[in-house]
């Protein structure tokens, strides 16, 4: 689905399908070169990172493996609260291994804290980041993110695997959500 297609939903188209394709590649050019001849694994977070794994895994030139987790983070309202449980846990034992983290998004960063210490706590060789996007708020924790698609600002955005109750996984680009649709 294209952005203009919900076009009434949205108040800003931000990131466009050919921006997201051209900075994917050169996010998968820096993987390349850092990681040529390891056997990396990278882990996804469902569901919204499946659009980013998808088009990042196939636009590397060297072979990795994939793997899933599903969490759920408590939290009130649209914040999270660092309170996580694992709903779907990988299948890949992490020893030894190196570990790239594929994110969506990262906004207050408890979500993904957590998950670098319980992924961590496994004993892979090592553990880095990369996401799509990231937002102001996630300065504030003191996580070390390797990758970077695109710093957006603090809006809540939807599209290329973000949802609002589900919906606007299936858009090729990423809008800013028209407060309309959730109030
Ligand atoms: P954090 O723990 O970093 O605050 O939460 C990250 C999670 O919150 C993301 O994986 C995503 O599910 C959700 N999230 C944060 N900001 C947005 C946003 O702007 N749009 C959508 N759709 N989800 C968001």
């Amino acid at each position: 689905m294209e952005l203009t297609d919900v076009s009434d939903d949205l108040t800003e188209i931000l990131i466009s399908e050919e921006q997201i394709r051209s900075r994917i590649a050169e996010l998968a050019r820096a993987i390349e070169a850092d990681y040529a001849g390891t056997d990396v694994l990278l882990v996804g977070v469902l569901k919204g990172a499946v659009m980013v794994m998808a088009d990042l895994a196939r636009e590397l030139k060297i072979p990795v493996t994939m793997d899933w987790m599903a969490v759920s983070s408590y939290g009130s309202g649209t914040q999270s609260s660092g309170v996580v449980r694992i709903l779907k846990d990988l299948d890949t034992d992490l020893s030894g291994r190196t570990v790239l983290i594929v994110e969506d998004i990262i906004d207050s960063g408890l979500t993904l804290s957590w998950l670098l210490s319980n992924l961590n706590s496994r004993g892979p060789a090592s553990v880095e980041i990369c996401t799509l996007l990231r937002k102001p708020e996630a300065a504030r924790v003191d996580i070390d993110v390797k990758y970077v698609g695109f710093e957006i600002p603090n809006r809540f955005v939807v599209g290329y695997g973000l949802d609002y109750d589900e919906k606007y996984r299936n858009l090729r680009g990423v809008g800013i959500l028209s407060p309309g649709v959730y109030t």
